[in-house]
């Protein structure tokens, strides 16, 4: 699904991504963990094509496509979903809009029909519903006001009703008390853990992958990926920390 190959990219001038590589195959979860400033946000931001993530070497693949060579909402077209520590507020926007014009964007991009209003609200109240989201956070403005947990109930029901081939979640769980992530945890597995569907789980700490089990586990230092292992790598993470393993 996902193929990156020797992967450099810079920030700022300077060299942060620096000969990574990294394959997933669709059905896997992966997790990258790593110290601090290793370079774990700017893989989810060069992945999504943010202005200043400079490519300087290597390829990625996406779906069998050059994923680099896409602007940023045609890589999101293509099945690429983002989610990120400190989910936005729109203030003036509510859920349904948003979520309603997001999803439909992707749909004509992909030459599918756009779904009306009513079909919109179907699947999206069934998504709440699924995901433990009160129906009437669906008609307030994006995050406005919510709780720590509720933006990432709500993120997970963005998640579920774009329903992505492949979700870069990046640090989604800093911060987050036991039932939020549980609410991730749920989340993910409900949503992403198909055959036909994967997950790069980006996380400092080992305790999200309590709630999802990752079938490999990458650790990321200096800008590539310097070790990788099953599940058991994140608890030897935990035991040992990075400096053991990344050295
Ligand atoms: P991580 O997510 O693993 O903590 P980041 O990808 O956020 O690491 O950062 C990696 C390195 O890139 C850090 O040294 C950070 O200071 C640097 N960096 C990030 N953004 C910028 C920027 N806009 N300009 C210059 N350096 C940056
Ligand atoms: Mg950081
Ligand atoms: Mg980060």
């Amino acid at each position: 699904m996902l193929n990156i190959e020797n992967l450099s990219a810079e920030v700022g001038g300077k060299t942060i991504l620096n000969g990574l590589s990294l394959s997933i195959n669709a059905g896997e979860i992966h997790a990258i963990m790593g110290p601090n400033g290793a370079g774990k946000s700017t893989l989810a931001y060069t992945l999504g094509g943010r202005p200043g993530y400079e490519v300087t070497g290597g390829s990625v693949r996406f779906l069998g496509e050059d994923l680099l060579a896409k602007e940023p909402h045609e890589r999101a077209a293509a099945g690429l979903f983002l989610g990120f520590q400190y989910p936005v507020e729109i203030p003036g926007v509510s859920n349904v809009q948003f979520l309603r014009s997001a999803l439909n964007a992707q749909r004509v991009a992909r030459g599918q029909a756009e779904l009306s209003g009513g079909d919109f609200l179907r699947l999206a109240r069934a998504q709440a519903d699924a995901l433990g989201l009160a129906q009437d956070m669906l008609k307030r403005p994006v995050n406005v006001g919510f709780s720590g947990g509720e933006k990432k109930r709500n993120e997970m029901v963005q998640m579920g009703i774009i329903d992505p081939r492949l979700a870069i979640l990046d640090e989604t769980d800093s911060g987050l008390d036991i039932d939020a992530l549980r609410v991730v945890g749920h989340g993910i597995n409900t949503i992403m853990r198909k055959p036909d569907r994967a997950v790069l789980l980006i996380t400092h700490y080992q305790r999200l992958l309590d709630y999802v089990k990752p079938d490999f586990v990458h650790v990321l230092a200096g800008g590539r990926i310097v070790r990788s292992g099953g599940a058991e790598l994140a608890l030897e993470l935990e035991r040992e920390g990075y400096g053991a393993l990344a050295a």
